[in-house]
């Protein structure tokens, strides 16, 4: 690969790196990944993510927001928390957050009330979204048509819908986060993704989950990115350096690269 790569969507502060961080982010320098892209997902872990942006300056970047999955009885003070904290420091976006319907849904109201106001707290500072759907599409779909008038911008991370999801999903101004889930076979998303323009779409690992084909079960990171790439251009029958072009123009203009 000679081209850059951007991991929109890496979890590296978790303690699965705790242990080779270093080399986790030697590899992925490595193998061309120029940017990691780091969605929090509540309080506990922002000062972690923010030490790693301080250490790995121009390589790690930290969004702010509350995760769908942790959206308890205490939102109320995660959510006092990140609008007392966005001015405190550099975030570059709004994420991850969104609606997940996959495990608990006994808060399932307060998912939509987090989802909601993160979203207008995006707007108010000018900052992209990046939103996590699990048995949701519709839900969070829906969401971003009504809000769509306030220009709301981001990424929908991992994106594993259907053609008609993907359409109204850029419809609305969204880029779509392809990861490893691309590369399982039975996830139908290479065939999805061979119908979308590549202009709509952005690389991610979700690491340290959701792991491309040949490593599936492993721990994944940054570096594996390129296997994401590989399938990617696969399915499209285009070269590998467009993709990593394309792709990565995408994550700059979506997170205002040159902002900081
Ligand atoms: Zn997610
Ligand atoms: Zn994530």
């Amino acid at each position: 690969m000679k081209k850059d790569l951007v991991d929109t969507h890496c979890h590296l502060y978790l303690e699965d790196f705790s242990g080779d961080l270093e080399e986790v982010i030697i590899r992925a320098l490595e193998e061309g990944v120029r940017r990691i892209y780091m969605p929090s997902i509540d309080s506990n872990h922002l000062q972690s993510m923010l030490d790693l942006q301080k250490t790995f300056n121009g390589t790690c970047y930290s969004m702010l927001g509350l995760h769908p999955c942790y959206v308890r009885e205490n939102y109320r003070e995660e959510l006092d928390l990140i609008k007392n904290t966005i001015e405190k420091d550099q975030f570059i976006a709004i994420g991850e957050i969104g609606l997940d319907y996959y495990w608990d849904r006994s808060f399932d109201e307060q998912q939509m009330i987090c989802f909601r106001e993160q979203i207008d707290l995006a707007v108010q500072y000018s900052l992209p979204i990046v939103i996590h759907s699990r048995s949701s599409m519709d839900a969070c779909i829906q969401v971003l048509q009504e809000k769509k008038s306030k220009s709301v911008r981001g990424i929908f991370h991992c994106f594993s819908g259907n053609l008609q999801n993907a359409n109204d999903i850029i419809e609305c101004g969204f880029l779509l986060g392809i990861g490893g889930v691309i590369t399982y076979k039975n996830s139908g998303l290479a065939a999805v993704v061979a119908d979308v323009p590549l202009d709509h779409l952005v690389l991610e690992t979700d690491a340290p989950y959701l792991t491309p084909v040949p490593f599936r079960g492993k721990r994944n990171e940054s570096s594996y990115l390129k296997y994401v790439v590989a399938k990617i251009a696969e399915v499209k029958n285009i070269s590998e350096d467009e993709v990593a072009e394309v792709t990565t123009a995408n994550a700059n203009r979506v997170f205002n690269y040159n902002r900081f």
